[in-house]
């Protein structure tokens, strides 16, 4: 199946189509909203490519194009307000691979961010993120061996009860 939620919206990862869901939105409506998407979307041809940045732009124009194009996240959108400099309203750490993945993306796409000055910045923000960034370049590696492994050897890698570690160690859980 290639259809997804992507930043809120239904969405076709063969052909790109999005389908505008309006929240709050009772369980079972968005449960036949997702079938009725999937059958529309059962036999699509492949044509859509996941928008990559184009990496001679500027720091603030490659990390607009994200916030426009990129799969967003709570735990991404953090970092993008974070890096910004602009007030980030609520705080929100990634707590599995899948949110993970977002902030990943994130960095790849404006990679400036992804360095010391920047993560202590961000580590800043709360605990959670603190050992989070402590931590990143540990997390990327499981994350990229994950994807190289297709995540079939996911137990082993054990990166969510790393990220897991990570998290508690500061709630004192
Ligand atoms: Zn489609």
């Amino acid at each position: 199946m290639a259809t997804t939620i992507r930043n809120k919206n239904l969405f076709c990862l063969n052909c790109g189509q999005s389908y505008e869901l309006q929240y709050p939105i009772p369980v079972d409506e968005l449960t036949k909203k997702i079938d009725a998407f999937n059958v529309l979307h059962e036999n699509c041809s492949k044509t859509w490519i996941e928008p990559k940045v184009d990496q001679s732009k500027g720091i603030e124009e490659k990390a607009f194009f994200w916030f426009q194009n990129g799969e967003r996240g709570m735990s991404s959108e953090t970092i993008w307000f974070c890096c910004m400099n602009k007030e980030v309203k609520r705080v929100c750490y990634p707590y599995d691979p899948d949110d993970f993945s977002r902030c990943y993306k994130l960095f790849k796409a404006v990679p400036e961010w992804n360095t010391d000055l920047y993560r202590i910045k961000i580590g800043l923000l709360c605990p959670e993120w603190s050992e989070l960034m402590k931590n990143w370049d540990k997390l990327t590696e499981m994350y990229e061996e994950n994807t190289r492994t297709n995540w079939k050897n996911y137990k082993e890698i054990g990166m969510y009860e790393f990220m897991q570690k990570c998290i508690m160690k500061n709630t004192g859980i």
